[in-house]
């Protein structure tokens, strides 16, 4: 599924960006009006990601990371400091940041370590940015404080939900029917035109995944 602006609500767009070496999916969500946005898993590649924002034009209140592994979580640090903004993951996912750098170099991966994050984000908060708000989805499986961030029928996963699959579930603290809870309960409820910004590889739909996802069935 390609992604467009039509796709979106009439002032939030979205620019997807693969990053780093496994090709995750970064995302640079902004409100067209007020010209202000967030960056969600910023993985690798701050320079590419810079340049896009700087190509936008936008000031980016937020990085958001979906979850604490290093392939989400890589650029944080440069990015951070670059652009003044506030770094939200849940809390559940820290021991992962707390370890990235080395998580990174165990994968021959290099990446600046990231820093603590400015606030800790848990399920039902909202995160107001520009004319737009999230609201935060715990979605623990692919690790304990996995989160998605819900904006309308828009709907940033992760590593959650893929096109036709899901992520691992033999990391640390993975569990499969966590995963599967997650996906049944959260995000299975979403009305089927629900577009799922996955966490690598192609972007999907709720209606889809329920009838063509032969991992968690609906
Ligand atoms: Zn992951
Ligand atoms: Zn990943």
């Amino acid at each position: 599924m390609k992604v467009t602006n039509s796709m979106t609500s009439s002032n939030v767009q979205v620019e997807p960006l693969v990053v780093g070496p496994l090709f995750s999916n970064c995302y640079i969500m902004w409100d067209n009006k007020v010209r202000q946005g967030a960056i969600i898993d910023p993985g690798d590649d701050a320079d590419i990601i810079l340049g896009k924002v700087k190509e936008i034009d936008v000031g980016i209140r937020y990085i958001l990371a979906t979850h604490g592994h290093f392939d989400h979580v890589g650029a944080v640090a440069q990015l951070k400091t670059t652009l003044g903004a506030k770094f939200l993951a849940h809390k559940d996912d820290f021991f992962f940041i707390e370890d990235g750098k080395n998580a990174a170099l165990r994968w021959g991966v290099h990446i600046e370590q990231p820093p603590k994050p400015d606030r800790f984000i848990k399920d039902g908060d909202k995160i107001k940015i520009g004319g737009f708000e999230f609201e935060v989805l715990h979605t623990p499986g692919h690790s304990p404080g996995g989160v998605c961030f819900l904006y309308n029928k828009m709907v940033f996963a992760g590593d959650t939900l893929f096109q036709g699959g899901t992520g691992r579930t033999d990391f640390r603290k993975g569990s499969f029917d966590d995963l599967a809870r997650s996906i049944k309960q959260r995000l299975y409820t979403l009305p089927d035109d629900t577009i799922v910004y996955t966490g690598h590889g192609p972007i999907t739909s709720i209606g889809e995944e329920k009838r063509y996802n032969a991992f968690v069935k609906a």
